[in-house]
């Protein structure tokens, strides 16, 4: 390996180590929450019906490294097909900042679009083929 490549590598090893705190909400402001992550990050985009019709794109992060600040009033929800997974949105403003996924029970799918500016989080994007959902999820899984 050359020594831009090492340097490369151990910079993102580096980035995937070191922890970082970033919030986000929705639109109107009702729902804001807090969470903790590593500063590199991998997002889903995902294809299926429900994440191509809002844009959303996942940052998957675990219920203990998250926290709703406020709006847990303020929040909706929807679910369809399977059922396992709770599509939150704000019934104020109609925003989907974060939800509970079907395909990681134990964290919650933020929002990229919805973080406040100034984050600083590095992310890169990887396909999420949803509309194959048990194969995509396999494969997320194996690391196929
Ligand atoms: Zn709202």
């Amino acid at each position: 390996m050359g020594a831009l490549a090492t340097f490369a590598r151990s910079r993102h090893l580096w980035l995937m180590a070191v922890r970082m705190k970033a919030s986000g909400g929705c639109h109107c402001g009702a729902i804001r929450f807090r969470f903790e992550t590593s500063i590199a990050v991998e997002l889903l985009a995902c294809n299926c019906s429900i994440c191509t019709r809002t844009g959303f794109l996942h940052l998957i992060v675990p219920h203990t490294d998250f926290a709703l600040e406020r709006g847990e009033d303020a929040l909706t929800w929807y679910r369809f097909g399977t059922g396992a997974a709770n599509h939150l949105f704000c019934s104020q403003c109609g925003i989907k900042s974060f939800y509970q996924p079907r395909s990681h029970p134990k964290a919650w799918s933020i929002n990229w679009h919805c973080l406040d500016e100034g984050h600083g989080l590095e992310a890169s994007i990887l396909p999420f083929d949803g509309r194959n959902w048990e194969t995509a999820k396999n494969n997320l899984d194996t690391g196929a």
